[in-house]
Parts: C-alpha cells; sequence; structure tokens
C-alpha cells in the first residue's frame, strides 16, 4: 500500500489546479487519471477560451492543459496515468487499477492493482453526457458530441462525411465548427427549446458557415439497417410534441447528441457522500460546504463533478480544494485563509454572470445544507 496526504482523482483543470496547491505546501500529492494524456476535456479543446483574462481567457483549451502539466511536474506532483480510481473504501483507502486487455488472466488483473492510503481525496473526476433516446438510437453512427470532439481533435479521425447535430448549446455549437474544421458536413443543428441556448458569437459563425439551426426542433427517428443511413427530424409545439405533418429527412451517417452533461458522481456515491439533486448544477451532485468538502469528512469534490460550469470554475474550486485539504492536517494556517477567501471572492465573481445565476444560487444553497431531496434515480 501507498501512503500519501492528498488523492486526487482526475487530471483536468480541477484535479491538475488541487494537486498544484498541495505540492506547493510541501505535501505528498497523487493525480491519478484513466487516461493517458492528462488535461481533461482540455486536451480536446482547440478554440480559444472564453472566460475571464485572469482564468486565460483568449488562450486554447489544450495549451492551457500544457501550462497546467508543467506547474504541476515542476512542483513534483506524482502523476499515474492510465490508472483509474474503482474504490473509495472506509478511511479513505483508494483502490486503482490499470487499463488491462480483455484477455488479461485474473493473476494478471490483480497484479495491476494498487491500493493508496491517503489522508483526503480529491474527486474531480468531471462530467458525463446525457443520453436521448428516440427510434433508432443504438444504431452505429449515433454518438455523444463529446466522442465526436475526441475523435477529431485528439485521434485526427472523422466520425462520419455528413452529420445532425442535436443541441445548440455550447457544446454542440463549438462541436460543430470543429468537426467543419474537420473537413465533415453538418447537414443541421437541432434545438427543441424555441432558443439557441450556447453563445450569440459561436451561432453566429455556424450560421455564417452556412450551417442551418433549426430551433423548436426534435429528432423522431434515425434511419438505417446497422449504421446511421438518415435521420427524420419534426418540428415540436409549446409542450414539445412533434407536429405532425413537419417532419424533414437528412441524408447523414452520423447523428451527435450535445444535450447537456451531468456531473460524474460515481465514486463519490461508492464513497457514502450525501448526493442531492440540483437542475442548475447538471442534475445530481454530491452535497458540499464553502471549502468543497462532501459530507464524509476529508473527502473533497471539485469542477465539473461538483455542478457542471467551466474550466475556469474548476481551476478555482481545484485550488480551493487543494488548500482545505492542507489545512486539514494543521490546526492553524492564516495564509491559507487568506487564499480560501480570495478564491471564493473570484468564484462568486464567475458566478456573477448573467448566464450564471442559477448556478451561483444552487451552490450558495448547496453551501446552506439545502438542495432538493433526490428523486429515486
Ligand atoms: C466542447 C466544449 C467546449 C468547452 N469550452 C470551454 C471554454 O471555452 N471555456 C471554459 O472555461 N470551459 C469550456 N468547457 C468546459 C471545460 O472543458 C470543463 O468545464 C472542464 O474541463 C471541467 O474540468 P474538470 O477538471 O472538472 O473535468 P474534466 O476536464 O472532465 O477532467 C476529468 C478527468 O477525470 C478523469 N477521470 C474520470 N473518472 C476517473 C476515474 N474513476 N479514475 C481516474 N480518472 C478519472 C477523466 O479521464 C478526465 O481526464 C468546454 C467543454 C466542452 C465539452
Amino acid at each position: 500500500m501507498s501512503a500519501v496526504d492528498v488523492l486526487v482523482v482526475g487530471a483536468g483543470p480541477a484535479g491538475l489546479a488541487a494537486g498544484i496547491e498541495v505540492a506547493k505546501r510541501g505535501r505528498r500529492v497523487c493525480v491519478v487519471d484513466r487516461n493517458l494524456r492528462p488535461g481533461g476535456q482540455l486536451i480536446k479543446q482547440i478554440h480559444k477560451f472564453f472566460g475571464s483574462r485572469e482564468h486565460r481567457a483568449g488562450v486554447r483549451g489544450v495549451d492551457i492543459a500544457v501550462e497546467l502539466l508543467e506547474e504541476a511536474r515542476a512542483l513534483g506532483v506524482t502523476l499515474r496515468l492510465g490508472w483509474e480510481v474503482f474504490a473509495i473504501r472506509p478511511g479513505h483507502r483508494v483502490d486503482i487499477v490499470q487499463a488491462v486487455a480483455d484477455d488479461a488472466s485474473a493473476s494478471e488483473r490483480n497484479a495491476l492493482t494498487e491500493t493508496f492510503d491517503a489522508h483526503s481525496v480529491i474527486l474531480a473526476p468531471g462530467a458525463e453526457e446525457n443520453a436521448l433516446q428516440f427510434e433508432g438510437w443504438t444504431l452505429a453512427g449515433v454518438m455523444g458530441a463529446g466522442a465526436a470532439q475526441t475523435l477529431i481533435n485528439v485521434w485526427r479521425v472523422r466520425p462520419g462525411r455528413r452529420v445532425l447535430m442535436i443541441g445548440a448549446g455550447n457544446v454542440g455549437l463549438i462541436v460543430t465548427y470543429q468537426l467543419l474544421q474537420a473537413g465533415v458536413t453538418v447537414a443541421a443543428i437541432i434545438e427543441a427549446a424555441p432558443r439557441i441556448g450556447g453563445y450569440g458569437v459561436h451561432a453566429a459563425k455556424i450560421r455564417r458557415a452556412g450551417v442551418p439551426i433549426l430551433t423548436s426542433h426534435t429528432i423522431v427517428r434515425a434511419e438505417g439497417r446497422e449504421c446511421v443511413e438518415g435521420a427524420v427530424v419534426a418540428q415540436v409545439d409549446g409542450a414539445w410534441s412533434p407536429i405532425e405533418g413537419s417532419e424533414r429527412r437528412f441524408d447523414v451517417d452520423v447523428i451527435c447528441v450535445a444535450v447537456g452533461l451531468h456531473p460524474n458522481t460515481r465514486l463519490a456515491s461508492l464513497a457514502g457522500c450525501r448526493l442531492v439533486c440540483s437542475p442548475a448544477l447538471g442534475g445530481w451532485v454530491a452535497l458540499h460546504n464553502a471549502l468543497q468538502e462532501t459530507t464524509v469528512p476529508g473527502i473533497y469534490v471539485a469542477g465539473d463533478a461538483a455542478g457542471i460550469e467551466e474550466a475556469s470554475t474548476a481551476l478555482e474550486e481545484g485550488r480551493l480544494a487543494g488548500i482545505a485539504a492542507c489545512q486539514r492536517m494543521r490546526t492553524t494556517d492564516t495564509k491559507g485563509d487568506a487564499e480560501i477567501a480570495a478564491i471564493q471572492r473570484r468564484l462568486d465573481d464567475l458566478r456573477g454572470g448573467p448566464f450564471c445565476g442559477g448556478i451561483r444560487a444552487a451552490k450558495s444553497g448547496l453551501q446552506a445544507e439545502g438542495g432538493a431531496p433526490c428523486p429515486a434515480a
């Protein structure tokens, strides 16, 4: 068994920022990520980031990942890449497993697991994509927009020839643009809401590129025998029901689903953290206080796993969790207190924008031990 002061799950912006703060304080920290390449979502983001200048707005996400990684390495953060955290047991015992071939024997698998004994654990495993069920949704060629983005920007593989994008939030708009840059035709973006959810600047770029954005439209079915050969969409009424006679068919071989993300709460749930349902934060989320600590003492949550926001807030929450986890090991740390207060002010500012009202209120609600009682999962 290996001993560390802090074990961090996830090497996205939240996890790397947490690792950096812990290492700055001279504590032993290990950041574990199942991907071989660290950076989380950032490694797919080839566009220049929006947000505040203080939070690297104008820098490409993929470059932010490199900067964070260099800082973490220079400070001596231990990185375990290609390892997945699969269990958190009482007493902050964390089990990890290295990716293995499907045909590996039981003894080979056992040799590739390891247990960490940590004083604190920071959960920063990010988000998962929401699924959408419709006739034909299991055909090959129906995929999350995140999968399409990984294919084009990480693996340089086109997912297909012609795409229908479902969802006109920022993810749908940005991935559409990146598909066009990769040489894929996007037949249309459809959006069930009457308005586009993403930023106007992204929507304007899509329109200039000639891709129609059909609001108040939904998918009726995917057509094809073994893989997608077409998609039928229809206009929806005020109750979001398809209007008869409004169907249109698109000749596409890929249907991308970009209908939102939800926090990844698997490990938090396994560790016994109390979960609450917060629609503004993307769904179920581990209840956490203003220091990112969950209802299990010494287990913290940060970034998209603590509510769907942006890389800038993920960075700040990661820093906060890292400092708080170190403070747990000491009784007084006035420098840490001042840094925590400064981060909390920055988080308030980030959540003060016109698009963030719900998030700010939801976070304050959680922090006041609120949150709606969770409906059955
Ligand atoms: C298309 C798109 C565009 C975006 N554009 C912007 C933008 O312009 N500006 C902005 O601020 N934000 C943007 N974002 C949002 C931003 O990328 C995320 O908010 C941010 O990456 C969240 O950081 P995180 O560290 O919480 O999670 P992630 O970046 O998702 O990292 C989580 C990491 O945890 C790892 N992990 C998960 N489970 C385990 C496990 N059990 N064991 C080991 N490792 C695990 C994953 O492999 C991953 O590397 C965009 C997102 C998308 C999808």
